[in-house]
């Protein structure tokens, strides 16, 4: 089968097109017949050597939806011929993959498995961000940095409905005009504007309750000066690099802030779990609640422009590989 194989760190010239055995599912897993797979910035960060890599060679990828074409000993919530989606299995750049069966979740006839791929890890990060890690109230303000992009288009319409009011920041006009769709109530260019006044701003001097900062590096700061007293600061993401250390003293004089810095693993941790978020997304998908956005799809021979793109902050909402 085709897959794509990454022989040592790098940048995206080392996403490379290989023909690999087709692998066989063990105990506990199934074997997907991948229709899409997403395309995810901790791909980036696993072929950078931002995280440490499984092992080389290894095959990235940590979302796709597909068919199930056989099943390892012991699977029962799965058989040959299910449609199914899943995130957070390493090896989705590829025709087939393997995936612990308790990860698979079905996809309901109506949804089309290239938007259950695009869906599966920014829609159950969105979901648990606004349910879990902080459940946002309505009447609450939330700050949601990169509002244009994959995680940051879903989260803002999750948190609309939420009745929550929405600030986000984007780079560019086009970004935010995609962002006010969302439902966006006020959209920062953060590349023109010092953000964090403006979030004063607009919040009569007290600030966000909630910044959602996958930015990283070069907003951390500016997150910490756009919350109110006892605000959390959810740092969950490095788009544009690692956040610096943080002193502690620094969230007491800040005004007693919370810091968190989660994953979706933390947050689908057991199969009812993922049923729960990926249901409630497919679900608000089904109903029309939720819009996703795939902005290109690529063979998978192209993964390298792919996660070039990505990467040069061009784009907005999801990228596909197509195997
Ligand atoms: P996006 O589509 O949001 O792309 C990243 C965006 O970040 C860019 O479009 C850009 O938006 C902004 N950005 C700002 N500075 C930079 C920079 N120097 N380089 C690149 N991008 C920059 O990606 P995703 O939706 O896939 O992921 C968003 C973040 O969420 C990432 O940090 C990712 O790691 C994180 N994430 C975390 C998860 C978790 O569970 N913790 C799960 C899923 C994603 P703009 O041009 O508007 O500034």
């Amino acid at each position: 089968m085709n897959a794509i194989v990454i022989e040592k760190n790098g940048g995206p010239e080392v996403l490379k097109l290989a023909d690999v055995p087709k692998p066989t599912p063990k105990a506990g897993e199934a074997l997907v017949k991948l229709e899409a797979t997403g395309v995810n910035f901790i791909d980036c960060y696993f072929r950078s050597g931002l995280y440490k890599a499984p092992g080389f060679p290894f095959t990235p990828g940590n979302e796709g939806a597909g068919t199930v074409e056989a099943v390892g000993e012991g699977v029962t919530n799965v058989k040959p011929g299910d449609r199914v989606a899943y995130a957070m299995a390493m090896g989705s750049y590829a025709q087939y993959a393997v995936v612990p069966a308790w990860r698979l979740v079905p996809v309901p006839a109506d949804v089309s498995l290239r938007d259950a791929a695009a869906l599966m890890l920014q829609g159950m990060t969105a979901h648990y961000l606004v349910e879990s890690t902080f459940p946002l109230q309505r009447d609450q303000t939330a700050l949601i940095h990169a509002g244009a992009g994959g995680v940051g288009l879903l989260l803002t319409q999750l948190a609309k409905a939420k009745g929550a009011t929405v600030i986000t920041t984007v780079s560019s006009a086009e970004k935010a005009a995609l962002s006010k769709s969302a439902g966006a109530d006020h959209v920062i260019n953060y590349t023109e504007t010092d953000f964090a006044p403006e979030v004063k701003r607009l919040t009569e001097g007290k600030g966000a309750h909630v910044v959602y900062d996958g930015v990283g590096r070069t907003t951390a700061d500016g997150t910490l000066d756009s919350l109110r007293v006892r605000g959390y600061f959810v740092s969950f993401g490095s788009a544009s690099g690692l956040v610096p250390s943080i002193d502690p003293q620094v969230l007491n004089a800040k005004g007693g802030l919370f810091l968190t810095r989660p994953s979706l693993a933390h947050y689908a941790q057991t199969p009812e779990e993922v049923a729960w978020r990926a249901g409630a997304i497919l679900h608000a998908v089904r109903n029309g609640t939720l819009k996703v956005r795939v902005e290109r799809e690529y063979p998978l021979a192209d993964a390298v422009r792919a996660h070039e793109d990505l990467e040069s902050r061009k784009t907005s909402g999801k990228l596909l590989l197509m195997p």
